[in-house]
């Protein structure tokens, strides 16, 4: 092969320059071909963790058999080593037979220590980089143990390191009982029991390495605020965008203004959405579906998003993605895109009550006026504890009985009462009185006020305080304002 590519002169030639020249030439073939596939996933956000440990490896148990074959090879090659020492300490043989009864003599001394010193401590490096693990040894492996660790690595692609210290090689049992020469005493500290707890020891240091899932289990259920602003512009608010992760789910209530943005800033990629529940379909609620559907998509989600809203859902994403993103669509579909990450699914809310079950997880809505649009509220039950994030809306029987005895509210408070008695849409909306009121009839445990319009219009950067101040007039429970990236847990 190299002789054909002209990288040696003939067949027998090592050609250590030609072999280098062809590492590259594979190496740089490797990236030009994956390098167009991988500009399609661009992560920014991904984990960086790095753990160094110590493992206490059995060393390998030099028998008397062992032994005795050991001195008897290091008597021969010494004596044969003694008897050419006429030659030149570059000799070949001469120093084959010196290098043999030494390799021997370390069998020899090994067995001298091995029950006063037992085991090999082994400094063990494991590095994650998003879905990838780095894990070094110092050994040369037999192929069992990489593939088995690999096989059973959390992470989606697993790195051995091998030979990151002083190695030699590390049979497998199978290895020893045919008797190769990796698998000599003499070649080898640690045996096919140390490679076990190799395995298992760097397995779990990867596994320690992806706690998402564990601390999911611990703690399964929180709410984080991503946009607590609204309509206007307000550079320290996103506009309305709150992120419910429970039981293994994420699920988005609106995607408004920079929701996709700050979703980033929290470590958390479009993709990895679940489901998007829509409260209505004022513009501020959701101008940044599209971005999440098409961004997911482009991403490499594999299935489509859930959407669950009111009446008229299913019409405001064909005309804002199917129709205004046409020609970009069917030029990523002529590429190869698969279309099963853009297909979402809708439900269009018709009757308040349960519109979403996953596992435990219980999602239920009720309407509320706002704005002469359809407009939902919604609540998430998870083994006895709850959220209810409301919509902009007025305060009505039925909203009460949704935040029934919740352990959280999430309720928009868009101004002071007077400040929306001043506007013209100030009737859609609530106030710190009514937000109260809220809170002490339907016996929620704590409020978080989001939706906080009036920080836009007034020039009092204490508004937001003094709002939760009044709410805490009239309600007992913890009354907290929320901020954009804030995280609760549920409970
Ligand atoms: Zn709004
Ligand atoms: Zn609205």
């Amino acid at each position: 092969m190299l002789r054909l590519q002209g990288l040696v002169d003939s067949d027998n030639a090592r050609g250590a320059a030609g072999q280098r020249q062809e590492i590259a030439r594979r190496i740089t073939n490797a990236v030009a071909d994956a390098l167009p596939v991988a500009k399609l996933d661009v992560r920014p956000h991904v984990t960086l963790r790095h753990t160094t440990r110590v493992f206490d490896l059995p060393k390998r148990w030099i028998t008397e058999d062992d032994l005795a074959e050991a001195k008897r090879e290091q008597a021969t090659y010494l004596a044969r080593y003694e008897a050419l020492q006429d030659r030149p300490l570059t000799d070949v043989e001469r120093s084959r037979c010196f290098g043999r009864q030494r390799w021997y003599g370390g069998v020899v001394t090994r067995h001298a220590v091995q029950e006063t010193e037992p085991v090999l401590p082994m400094e063990a490096h494991i590095l994650r980089v998003g879905d990838v693990v780095f894990a070094t040894n110092q050994f040369e492996l037999y192929l069992d143990y990489g593939i088995r660790m690999k096989a059973r690595s959390k992470a989606v692609q697993t790195f051995v390191v091998q030979l990151a210290g002083p190695g030699t090689y590390l049979p497998s049992a199978r290895s020893v009982a045919g008797g190769s020469y990796g698998s000599l005493p003499a070649s080898n500290h640690v045996g096919a029991e140390g490679g076990d707890l190799l395995v298992e020891e760097t397995l779990r240091a990867i596994r320690e390495l992806f706690p998402e899932k564990e601390s999911m289990a611990d703690s399964p259920f929180q709410i984080t605020t991503i946009g607590t602003g609204a309509v206007r512009v307000n550079p320290r608010r996103g506009g309305p965008c709150h992120l419910v992760e429970a039981n293994g789910q994420r699920i988005l209530v609106d995607c408004g203004r920079a929701a996709v943005h700050h979703l980033g800033q929290a470590g958390i990629p479009p993709e990895s959405i679940d489901a998007v529940c829509l409260t209505h379909l004022h513009f501020d609620h959701v101008c940044d579906l599209p971005l999440l559907a098409l961004l997911g998509w482009n991403n490499g989600r594999e299935t489509g998003l859930r959407i669950i809203g009111p009446t008229g859902t299913g019409r405001f994403l064909h005309h804002a993605i199917e129709e205004t993103y046409a020609d970009d669509i069917a030029s990523r579909l002529a590429h190869g895109k698969d279309p099963a990450g853009l297909r979402w699914s809708t439900t269009e809310i018709q009757a308040d009550g349960l519109c979403h079950q996953a596992g435990p997880l219980a999602v239920s809505c009720a309407h509320t006026p706002h704005a002469g649009l359809r407009n939902l509220n919604f609540r998430f039950d998870l083994d006895g504890r709850s959220v209810v994030i409301t919509s902009d809306t007025n305060l009505t029987p039925e909203l009460v009985e949704l935040c029934r005895s919740a352990d959280l509210l999430v309720c928009e408070c868009s101004g002071t009462q007077e400040f929306l008695a001043s506007v013209p849409w100030g009737s859609w909306h609530m106030n710190p009185n009514t937000v109260a009121q809220l809170a002490r009839e339907a016996g929620v445990g704590r409020v978080l006020l989001a939706h906080l319009v009036v920080e836009d219009w007034s020039a009092d950067p204490d508004i937001s305080e003094k709002m939760a101040a009044a709410v805490r007039q009239s309600f007992a429970g913890p009354v907290a304002i929320s901020t954009d990236g804030g995280q609760q847990k549920v409970c």
